[in-house]
Protein backbone atom coordinates (compact mmCIF):
# COMPACT_ATOMS: atom_id res chain seq x y z
CA UNK A 1 0.00 0.00 0.00
CA UNK A 2 1.27 3.45 -0.92
CA UNK A 3 2.80 5.66 1.70
CA UNK A 4 0.24 8.27 1.12
CA UNK A 5 -2.68 6.46 1.83
CA UNK A 6 -1.32 5.67 5.10
CA UNK A 7 -0.22 9.23 5.76
CA UNK A 8 -3.16 10.83 4.59
CA UNK A 9 -6.41 8.75 4.43
CA UNK A 10 -6.32 7.04 7.31
CA UNK A 11 -4.47 8.77 9.94
CA UNK A 12 -4.90 6.60 12.37
CA UNK A 13 -3.91 4.10 11.13
CA UNK A 14 -0.76 5.46 9.91
CA UNK A 15 -0.23 5.66 13.74
CA UNK A 16 -1.71 2.39 14.63
CA UNK A 17 0.54 1.12 12.04
CA UNK A 18 3.37 2.43 13.08
CA UNK A 19 3.31 1.34 16.52
CA UNK A 20 2.72 -2.07 15.47
CA UNK A 21 5.06 -4.25 17.21
CA UNK A 22 6.23 -5.15 13.89
CA UNK A 23 9.41 -4.08 12.78
CA UNK A 24 9.94 -2.82 9.05
CA UNK A 25 10.88 -5.96 7.20
CA UNK A 26 14.63 -5.95 6.78
CA UNK A 27 15.96 -6.58 4.07
CA UNK A 28 19.09 -8.63 2.31
CA UNK A 29 21.67 -9.29 -0.17
CA UNK A 30 22.54 -12.68 -1.55
CA UNK A 31 26.38 -12.04 -0.29
CA UNK A 32 25.78 -13.15 2.61
CA UNK A 33 27.03 -16.22 4.32
CA UNK A 34 26.55 -17.77 7.74
CA UNK A 35 30.36 -17.82 8.33
CA UNK A 36 30.24 -14.41 9.10
CA UNK A 37 27.03 -15.09 11.64
CA UNK A 38 29.20 -16.05 14.49
CA UNK A 39 32.29 -13.93 14.30
CA UNK A 40 33.34 -12.30 17.08
CA UNK A 41 32.11 -8.25 16.76
CA UNK A 42 33.55 -5.18 18.24
CA UNK A 43 31.65 -2.62 16.17
CA UNK A 44 29.27 -2.47 13.45
CA UNK A 45 31.43 -2.85 10.52
CA UNK A 46 30.38 -3.53 6.64
CA UNK A 47 33.53 -4.23 3.52
CA UNK A 48 33.98 -1.36 1.47
CA UNK A 49 31.62 -2.96 -1.33
CA UNK A 50 28.85 -3.68 1.09
CA UNK A 51 29.47 -0.30 2.68
CA UNK A 52 29.46 1.73 -0.71
CA UNK A 53 25.90 -0.40 -1.62
CA UNK A 54 24.50 0.28 1.75
CA UNK A 55 25.48 3.94 1.64
CA UNK A 56 23.84 4.73 -1.70
CA UNK A 57 20.65 2.65 -0.90
CA UNK A 58 20.16 4.65 2.29
CA UNK A 59 20.60 7.60 0.67
CA UNK A 60 18.07 7.18 -2.45
CA UNK A 61 15.10 5.70 0.36
CA UNK A 62 16.08 8.96 2.10
CA UNK A 63 15.71 11.07 -1.01
CA UNK A 64 12.48 8.94 -2.20
CA UNK A 65 10.74 9.62 1.52
CA UNK A 66 11.13 13.02 0.52
CA UNK A 67 9.69 12.66 -2.66
CA UNK A 68 7.00 10.55 -1.61
CA UNK A 69 5.94 13.51 0.81
CA UNK A 70 5.87 16.09 -1.85
CA UNK A 71 4.64 14.28 -4.40
CA UNK A 72 1.48 13.21 -2.59
CA UNK A 73 0.74 16.91 -1.70
CA UNK A 74 1.29 17.96 -5.37
CA UNK A 75 -1.20 14.66 -6.30
CA UNK A 76 -3.82 16.05 -3.88
CA UNK A 77 -3.75 19.36 -5.37
CA UNK A 78 -3.74 18.19 -8.99
CA UNK A 79 -6.62 16.43 -8.18
CA UNK A 80 -8.18 19.70 -6.69
CA UNK A 81 -7.08 22.07 -9.12
CA UNK A 82 -8.13 19.60 -12.12
CA UNK A 83 -11.40 19.11 -10.20
CA UNK A 84 -11.25 15.62 -10.24
CA UNK A 85 -12.79 15.46 -6.63
CA UNK A 86 -16.15 17.67 -8.21
CA UNK A 87 -16.19 15.58 -11.16
CA UNK A 88 -16.63 12.76 -8.73
CA UNK A 89 -18.90 14.29 -6.13
CA UNK A 90 -21.24 14.99 -9.01
CA UNK A 91 -21.09 11.48 -10.17
CA UNK A 92 -21.71 10.21 -6.86
CA UNK A 93 -24.37 12.61 -6.69
CA UNK A 94 -26.08 11.63 -9.42
CA UNK A 95 -26.10 7.83 -8.51
CA UNK A 96 -28.38 8.47 -5.71
CA UNK A 97 -29.87 10.55 -3.24
CA UNK A 98 -28.45 8.07 -0.15
CA UNK A 99 -25.00 9.25 1.12
CA UNK A 100 -23.94 6.06 1.90
CA UNK A 101 -24.50 5.21 -1.81
CA UNK A 102 -22.48 8.28 -2.10
CA UNK A 103 -19.45 7.02 -0.85
CA UNK A 104 -19.12 3.80 -2.64
CA UNK A 105 -19.01 6.00 -5.96
CA UNK A 106 -16.49 8.91 -4.32
CA UNK A 107 -14.22 7.17 -1.88
CA UNK A 108 -13.29 4.57 -3.96
CA UNK A 109 -12.73 6.70 -7.45
CA UNK A 110 -11.02 9.26 -5.03
CA UNK A 111 -8.64 6.37 -3.29
CA UNK A 112 -8.27 4.41 -6.77
CA UNK A 113 -7.01 8.19 -8.38
CA UNK A 114 -4.61 8.66 -5.39
CA UNK A 115 -3.39 4.76 -5.80
CA UNK A 116 -2.35 5.19 -9.69
CA UNK A 117 -1.09 8.67 -9.62
CA UNK A 118 1.14 7.44 -6.64
CA UNK A 119 1.91 3.94 -8.42
CA UNK A 120 5.29 5.01 -10.45
CA UNK A 121 6.82 6.14 -6.81
CA UNK A 122 5.59 2.87 -5.68
CA UNK A 123 7.01 0.97 -8.71
CA UNK A 124 10.30 3.46 -8.88
CA UNK A 125 10.73 2.15 -5.28
CA UNK A 126 10.78 -1.47 -5.87
CA UNK A 127 13.22 -1.21 -8.63
CA UNK A 128 15.67 0.46 -5.87
CA UNK A 129 15.18 -2.95 -3.93
CA UNK A 130 15.44 -5.33 -6.73
CA UNK A 131 18.52 -3.21 -8.07
CA UNK A 132 20.25 -4.19 -4.62
CA UNK A 133 19.48 -7.46 -4.76
CA UNK A 134 16.63 -6.85 -1.67
CA UNK A 135 13.13 -7.86 -3.34
CA UNK A 136 13.33 -10.94 -5.30
CA UNK A 137 9.44 -10.86 -5.96
CA UNK A 138 8.46 -11.16 -9.52
CA UNK A 139 6.63 -8.50 -10.88
CA UNK A 140 3.37 -10.33 -11.72
CA UNK A 141 3.61 -11.21 -7.79
CA UNK A 142 4.30 -7.06 -6.63
CA UNK A 143 1.44 -6.38 -9.27
CA UNK A 144 -1.02 -8.83 -7.17
CA UNK A 145 0.12 -7.53 -4.13
CA UNK A 146 -0.44 -4.14 -5.48
CA UNK A 147 -3.95 -4.48 -6.30
CA UNK A 148 -4.74 -6.42 -3.07
CA UNK A 149 -3.05 -3.26 -0.66
CA UNK A 150 -5.61 -1.25 -3.23
CA UNK A 151 -8.37 -3.32 -2.43
CA UNK A 152 -7.94 -3.51 1.90
CA UNK A 153 -7.02 0.14 1.02
CA UNK A 154 -10.35 0.96 -0.29
CA UNK A 155 -12.72 -1.12 1.97
CA UNK A 156 -10.76 0.62 5.01
CA UNK A 157 -11.03 3.90 3.49
CA UNK A 158 -14.53 3.95 2.32
CA UNK A 159 -15.89 3.36 5.63
CA UNK A 160 -14.01 5.89 7.51
CA UNK A 161 -14.51 8.22 5.02
CA UNK A 162 -18.41 7.82 5.14
CA UNK A 163 -18.31 7.92 8.68
CA UNK A 164 -16.26 10.99 8.27
CA UNK A 165 -18.83 12.85 6.08
CA UNK A 166 -21.41 11.87 8.51
CA UNK A 167 -19.72 13.19 11.46
CA UNK A 168 -19.49 16.47 9.91
CA UNK A 169 -22.95 16.61 8.24
CA UNK A 170 -24.67 16.45 11.69
CA UNK A 171 -22.22 18.47 13.81
CA UNK A 172 -19.77 20.59 11.67
CA UNK A 173 -18.29 22.26 14.65
CA UNK A 174 -17.27 19.34 16.86
CA UNK A 175 -16.70 16.44 14.18
CA UNK A 176 -13.13 16.59 14.78
CA UNK A 177 -13.85 15.39 18.29
CA UNK A 178 -16.70 13.12 17.42
CA UNK A 179 -14.28 11.56 14.30
CA UNK A 180 -11.52 11.34 16.14
CA UNK A 181 -13.91 8.86 19.10
CA UNK A 182 -14.97 6.83 15.98
CA UNK A 183 -11.49 6.80 14.25
CA UNK A 184 -9.08 5.42 17.34
CA UNK A 185 -10.84 2.63 17.82
CA UNK A 186 -11.21 1.27 14.74
CA UNK A 187 -7.91 1.92 13.92
CA UNK A 188 -7.05 -0.62 17.17
CA UNK A 189 -9.39 -3.24 15.73
CA UNK A 190 -8.10 -3.03 12.58
CA UNK A 191 -4.21 -3.63 14.20
CA UNK A 192 -5.46 -6.70 16.08
CA UNK A 193 -7.24 -7.91 12.83
CA UNK A 194 -4.05 -7.50 10.84
CA UNK A 195 -2.26 -10.36 11.86
CA UNK A 196 -5.20 -12.35 10.93
CA UNK A 197 -6.99 -11.04 8.09
CA UNK A 198 -4.68 -8.88 6.66
CA UNK A 199 -0.92 -11.03 6.68
CA UNK A 200 -2.02 -13.94 5.75
CA UNK A 201 -3.32 -12.13 2.46
CA UNK A 202 0.20 -11.57 1.60
CA UNK A 203 2.00 -14.28 3.29
CA UNK A 204 1.74 -17.87 4.06
CA UNK A 205 2.01 -19.27 7.54
CA UNK A 206 2.87 -22.66 9.20
CA UNK A 207 3.22 -23.61 12.14
CA UNK A 208 6.90 -23.15 13.61
CA UNK A 209 7.11 -26.68 15.58
CA UNK A 210 7.26 -28.73 12.42
CA UNK A 211 9.39 -26.51 10.57
CA UNK A 212 11.69 -26.28 13.65
CA UNK A 213 11.88 -28.27 16.89
CA UNK A 214 14.78 -27.03 18.10
CA UNK A 215 14.16 -23.29 17.72
CA UNK A 216 10.52 -23.38 19.15
CA UNK A 217 12.44 -25.19 22.24
CA UNK A 218 14.70 -22.16 22.46
CA UNK A 219 11.88 -19.48 22.38
CA UNK A 220 9.82 -21.11 25.15
CA UNK A 221 12.52 -20.97 27.10
CA UNK A 222 12.64 -17.43 26.84
CA UNK A 223 8.86 -16.84 26.48
CA UNK A 224 9.08 -18.45 30.13
CA UNK A 225 11.74 -16.19 31.33
CA UNK A 226 10.13 -13.65 30.19
CA UNK A 227 7.22 -14.77 32.05
CA UNK A 228 4.81 -14.96 29.45
CA UNK A 229 2.42 -17.77 27.95
CA UNK A 230 3.14 -18.82 24.69
CA UNK A 231 2.82 -22.01 23.90
CA UNK A 232 4.94 -23.49 20.78
CA UNK A 233 1.25 -23.79 18.63
CA UNK A 234 1.04 -19.90 18.91
CA UNK A 235 4.90 -19.58 17.09
CA UNK A 236 4.44 -19.77 13.09
CA UNK A 237 7.12 -19.81 10.18
CA UNK A 238 6.66 -17.42 7.82
CA UNK A 239 6.99 -17.74 3.91
CA UNK A 240 9.02 -14.39 3.58
CA UNK A 241 11.90 -15.85 1.10
CA UNK A 242 9.49 -15.85 -1.99
CA UNK A 243 9.53 -12.29 -2.29
CA UNK A 244 12.63 -11.06 -0.06
CA UNK A 245 15.68 -12.07 0.99
CA UNK A 246 15.01 -9.65 4.34
CA UNK A 247 15.23 -11.05 7.38
CA UNK A 248 12.35 -10.53 10.62
CA UNK A 249 10.62 -11.87 13.63
CA UNK A 250 7.55 -10.10 15.69
CA UNK A 251 5.28 -11.03 18.41
CA UNK A 252 1.77 -9.92 18.28
CA UNK A 253 -1.99 -10.63 19.35
CA UNK A 254 -3.92 -10.09 22.29
CA UNK A 255 -4.47 -12.15 25.25
CA UNK A 256 -4.52 -16.30 24.61
CA UNK A 257 -4.03 -15.08 20.45
CA UNK A 258 -1.03 -13.59 21.48
CA UNK A 259 1.73 -15.36 18.86
CA UNK A 260 5.96 -15.08 18.08
CA UNK A 261 5.84 -15.30 14.08
CA UNK A 262 9.65 -15.91 12.10
CA UNK A 263 10.24 -15.78 8.65
CA UNK A 264 11.95 -18.02 7.09
CA UNK A 265 14.66 -15.60 6.38
CA UNK A 266 15.60 -14.94 9.62
CA UNK A 267 15.82 -18.91 10.55
CA UNK A 268 18.33 -19.23 7.43
CA UNK A 269 20.33 -16.60 7.87
CA UNK A 270 21.13 -16.80 11.80
CA UNK A 271 21.90 -19.44 14.36
CA UNK A 272 19.21 -20.02 17.18
CA UNK A 273 20.73 -18.09 19.88
CA UNK A 274 20.47 -15.11 17.94
CA UNK A 275 16.75 -15.62 16.61
CA UNK A 276 16.23 -16.18 20.13
CA UNK A 277 17.82 -12.24 20.84
CA UNK A 278 15.39 -11.21 18.24
CA UNK A 279 12.57 -12.68 19.34
CA UNK A 280 13.69 -11.14 23.39
CA UNK A 281 13.66 -7.99 21.53
CA UNK A 282 10.21 -7.92 20.22
CA UNK A 283 8.79 -10.00 23.66
CA UNK A 284 10.05 -6.43 25.16
CA UNK A 285 7.69 -4.15 22.79
CA UNK A 286 5.31 -6.78 24.10
CA UNK A 287 5.73 -6.95 27.78
CA UNK A 288 6.62 -3.30 28.72
CA UNK A 289 2.99 -2.38 26.67
CA UNK A 290 4.42 -0.06 23.39
CA UNK A 291 1.49 -1.30 21.55
CA UNK A 292 -0.39 1.22 24.38
CA UNK A 293 2.22 3.58 25.32
CA UNK A 294 2.00 4.28 21.43
CA UNK A 295 -1.41 4.47 21.31
CA UNK A 296 -1.35 7.00 24.37
CA UNK A 297 1.12 9.16 22.22
CA UNK A 298 -0.61 8.95 19.20
CA UNK A 299 -3.99 9.27 19.96
CA UNK A 300 -3.62 12.68 21.23
CA UNK A 301 -1.23 13.95 18.56
CA UNK A 302 -4.32 12.82 16.08
CA UNK A 303 -6.88 14.62 17.51
CA UNK A 304 -4.38 17.36 18.20
CA UNK A 305 -3.77 17.01 14.17
CA UNK A 306 -8.17 16.71 13.81
CA UNK A 307 -8.79 19.87 15.60
CA UNK A 308 -5.96 22.09 13.90
CA UNK A 309 -7.12 20.62 10.20
CA UNK A 310 -10.74 21.33 11.36
CA UNK A 311 -9.38 25.11 12.30
CA UNK A 312 -7.38 25.66 8.56
CA UNK A 313 -9.67 23.58 6.91
CA UNK A 314 -12.26 27.37 6.58
CA UNK A 315 -9.82 29.25 5.85
CA UNK A 316 -8.86 27.09 2.81
CA UNK A 317 -12.07 26.34 1.00
CA UNK A 318 -13.08 30.06 1.42
CA UNK A 319 -9.48 30.89 -0.22
CA UNK A 320 -9.38 28.56 -2.86
CA UNK A 321 -12.99 26.30 -2.74
CA UNK A 322 -14.87 28.08 -5.39
CA UNK A 323 -11.78 27.58 -7.90
CA UNK A 324 -11.90 23.90 -6.89
CA UNK A 325 -15.83 23.90 -7.13
CA UNK A 326 -15.83 22.59 -3.80
CA UNK A 327 -18.71 24.11 -1.90
CA UNK A 328 -17.88 23.75 1.58
CA UNK A 329 -16.53 21.18 4.37
CA UNK A 330 -19.20 19.07 4.07
CA UNK A 331 -18.89 17.97 0.48
CA UNK A 332 -17.30 14.97 -0.71
CA UNK A 333 -14.91 17.09 -2.86
CA UNK A 334 -13.50 18.69 0.20
CA UNK A 335 -11.85 15.39 1.00
CA UNK A 336 -8.31 15.91 -0.76
CA UNK A 337 -7.91 19.34 0.72
CA UNK A 338 -8.83 17.32 4.80
CA UNK A 339 -6.16 15.03 3.46
CA UNK A 340 -3.45 17.83 2.51
CA UNK A 341 -3.71 19.31 5.65
CA UNK A 342 -3.07 16.29 7.26
CA UNK A 343 -0.51 14.91 5.63
CA UNK A 344 1.21 18.21 5.82
CA UNK A 345 1.04 17.91 9.63
CA UNK A 346 2.06 14.73 9.83
CA UNK A 347 4.93 15.41 8.07
CA UNK A 348 5.98 18.18 10.47
CA UNK A 349 5.76 16.20 13.79
CA UNK A 350 7.11 13.15 12.16
CA UNK A 351 10.06 13.76 14.54
CA UNK A 352 8.77 13.87 17.43
CA UNK A 353 7.19 10.21 16.16
CA UNK A 354 10.12 8.63 15.06
CA UNK A 355 12.86 9.65 18.07
CA UNK A 356 9.56 8.32 20.38
CA UNK A 357 9.73 5.24 18.23
CA UNK A 358 13.62 4.99 18.51
CA UNK A 359 13.01 5.43 22.32
CA UNK A 360 11.19 2.36 22.46
CA UNK A 361 12.93 0.35 20.00
CA UNK A 362 15.85 1.11 21.88
CA UNK A 363 14.26 0.08 25.84
CA UNK A 364 13.46 -3.67 23.34
CA UNK A 365 16.60 -3.80 22.86
CA UNK A 366 17.90 -3.32 25.97
CA UNK A 367 14.76 -5.97 27.08
CA UNK A 368 16.25 -8.20 24.51
CA UNK A 369 19.51 -8.48 26.30
CA UNK A 370 18.26 -8.89 29.84
CA UNK A 371 15.79 -11.52 29.20
CA UNK A 372 18.64 -13.52 27.03
CA UNK A 373 21.14 -13.47 29.65
CA UNK A 374 21.64 -16.76 30.91
CA UNK A 375 19.54 -18.26 28.17
CA UNK A 376 22.80 -17.69 25.94
CA UNK A 377 26.70 -17.44 27.29
CA UNK A 378 27.50 -14.13 25.96
CA UNK A 379 23.87 -12.20 25.48
CA UNK A 380 25.74 -9.27 24.84
CA UNK A 381 28.00 -10.05 22.20
CA UNK A 382 24.98 -12.74 20.43
CA UNK A 383 23.04 -9.80 20.31
CA UNK A 384 25.89 -7.86 18.63
CA UNK A 385 26.38 -10.52 16.10
CA UNK A 386 22.52 -10.94 15.38
CA UNK A 387 22.65 -6.89 14.28
CA UNK A 388 25.77 -7.19 12.22
CA UNK A 389 23.83 -10.51 9.99
CA UNK A 390 20.52 -8.08 10.32
CA UNK A 391 23.06 -4.98 9.08
CA UNK A 392 24.95 -6.89 6.41
CA UNK A 393 21.91 -8.88 4.84
CA UNK A 394 19.23 -5.70 5.18
CA UNK A 395 22.12 -3.35 3.96
CA UNK A 396 21.82 -1.10 6.93
CA UNK A 397 23.84 2.17 6.67
CA UNK A 398 26.82 2.12 9.19
CA UNK A 399 26.89 5.94 8.46
CA UNK A 400 23.20 7.50 8.22
CA UNK A 401 22.79 11.22 6.95
CA UNK A 402 21.65 12.54 10.41
CA UNK A 403 19.17 14.70 8.57
CA UNK A 404 17.77 11.51 7.62
CA UNK A 405 17.74 9.63 11.13
CA UNK A 406 16.25 12.62 12.83
CA UNK A 407 13.37 12.62 10.29
CA UNK A 408 12.45 9.32 9.07
CA UNK A 409 14.07 6.56 11.43
CA UNK A 410 12.37 4.71 13.27
CA UNK A 411 14.83 2.19 14.69
CA UNK A 412 18.12 3.32 16.28
CA UNK A 413 20.86 3.60 13.61
CA UNK A 414 22.48 -0.07 13.84
CA UNK A 415 25.74 1.13 14.70
CA UNK A 416 24.27 2.76 17.84
CA UNK A 417 22.49 -1.01 18.62
CA UNK A 418 25.75 -3.02 18.28
CA UNK A 419 27.42 -0.35 21.13
CA UNK A 420 24.95 -0.87 23.25
CA UNK A 421 24.62 -4.58 23.14
CA UNK A 422 28.08 -5.11 23.93
CA UNK A 423 28.70 -1.81 26.32
CA UNK A 424 25.43 -2.75 28.63
CA UNK A 425 25.43 -5.19 31.42
CA UNK A 426 22.46 -7.21 31.69
CA UNK A 427 22.97 -7.86 35.00
CA UNK A 428 21.56 -4.58 35.82
CA UNK A 429 17.83 -6.12 35.29
CA UNK A 430 16.03 -3.04 34.77
CA UNK A 431 13.06 -4.29 32.86
CA UNK A 432 13.13 -7.81 33.17
CA UNK A 433 12.95 -9.37 37.09
CA UNK A 434 16.10 -10.92 38.19
CA UNK A 435 16.23 -14.14 38.13
ZN1 LIG B 1 11.47 -3.46 17.62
Amino acid sequence: MNRLWYGATVAVLAACIFLAGQDQPLASNSQQTTATSEKIITAYTLPPDLYHKAHDRNRIHFHLALIDFAYGLVVLWLILRWKLAAKYRNLAEGSSSRRFVQSLVFCPLLLLTIGVFTLPLDFYGEVVEKRYGISVQGWGSWSWDWIKGQLVGLVIGTILIWLLYVVIRRSPGRAWFYFWLIAVPIGVFIFFLGPWVIDPMFHKFEPLQQKNPALTASLEQMVQRAGENIPPERMFWMGAGEKTTGLNAYVTGLGASKRIVVWDTTIAKMNNRQIVFVAGHEMGHYVLQHIYKGFAFFAPLVLLFFYLVHRLIGWVLARWGASWEVRSVDDWASLPALLFLLSLLFFVTNPVGSAFSRYLEHQADQYGLEVTYGLTPDSGQVAAQAFQVLGEVDLSDPDPNPVNVFLFYDHPPISDRVRFCLMYDPRNWILVPMK
